[in-house]
């Protein structure tokens, strides 16, 4: 009963120029990603939801040329997911887990890496703690555009789940342009309290982007500047898989064909499925 949906992201500024507001439905998008990853339970689904969604905003706000990875830790160094979305919208995540483990606890030890690909390959980073005691991603990502971006913004991220499945997922940020004065700031950020968790928002069917900016933005004129389409999708294939085989020294490509049998390797994000003949690995080799 899933319909084909399509996600987007919308920007949109106040007339008075004090302040630019994101919105993003990601509903597709973070079914795809689950449906890849298989989260083992609705906490570690909502987590690497969110992770997904605040990802896109703030690739969106900061960063809409450029290829951009958030990478939360858990408390547990070994536990992680990463999101990682490119300038064409397609978004693909990845969870880590120590086996056995099955939940991802960020009460005090939490990180948030943000990682942008520039232009010229070259990566530009920050890291910030996870808040203590917060068990949403929405806290870390204010965190950390206020800490490494130094704006002061206002996200809120969710995911509404219906017996483990993806109802509906989206979130919104809210960008205080530098020359705002006190007074729309006070106002905004007691209006945002109504909207900190969007969760009851995305319940009602209610939070759609146009409808978000709207609400985030009642009574304000405002002027949609931007509309963006954000997919799942994974950029592996052959060729790039090649590639790193072929980056492995000699030796260990001789070792993997050494059994005769065809390699099989997995993708770790879309769980793709690719198969190199032995003749394939000799070619790198060759090619080497
Ligand atoms: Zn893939």
């Amino acid at each position: 009963m899933l319909n084909v949906h399509t996600d987007k992201v919308l920007r949109a500024i106040t007339d008075d120029g004090a302040f630019r507001v994101i919105a993003c439905d990601t509903t597709a998008t973070v079914r795809g990603a689950i449906a890849a990853q298989k989260p083992a339970t609705p906490e570690l689904m909502r987590t690497f939801a969110d992770l997904l969604t605040g990802a896109v905003l703030v690739r969106d706000s900061m960063s809409p040329e450029h290829r951009l990875q958030a990478i939360l830790q858990g408390d547990n160094p070994r536990s992680r997911m990463i999101a990682d979305t490119h300038p064409d919208g397609s978004t693909r995540g990845l969870i880590q887990l120590p086996a056995d483990v099955v939940e991802m606890p960020m009460l005090t030890n939490g990180l948030l890496q943000i990682a942008r690909t520039l232009n010229n390959g070259s990566l530009h980073q920050g890291v910030v703690q996870v808040p203590a005691g917060s068990t949403r991603v929405s806290p870390a990502f204010m965190s950390y555009m206020h800490d490494s971006e130094q704006t002061v913004t206002m996200i809120a991220v969710g995911c509404h789940l219906v017996n483990g499945e993806v109802v509906a997922a989206g979130g919104y940020m809210v960008q205080l342009l530098p020359e705002l004065a006190e007074g729309p700031l006070m106002v905004m950020t007691e209006r945002l309290k109504d909207f900190e968790d969007i969760v009851p928002l995305l319940a009602r069917g209610r939070a759609s982007p146009a409808e978000l900016l709207a609400e985030t933005l009642y009574g304000m004129p405002y002027t949609t500047v931007g509309e963006r389409e954000v997919c799942f999708g994974c950029r592996c294939s052959p060729e790039r898989l090649a590639q790193s085989l072929a980056s492995l020294p000699r030796s260990d490509i001789e070792s993997l064909m050494e059994d005769g049998k065809p390699l099989e390797i997995e993708c770790d994000y879309c769980c793709k499925h690719y198969e190199f003949t032995t003749q394939d690995l000799h070619s790198l080799i060759d090619a080497n």
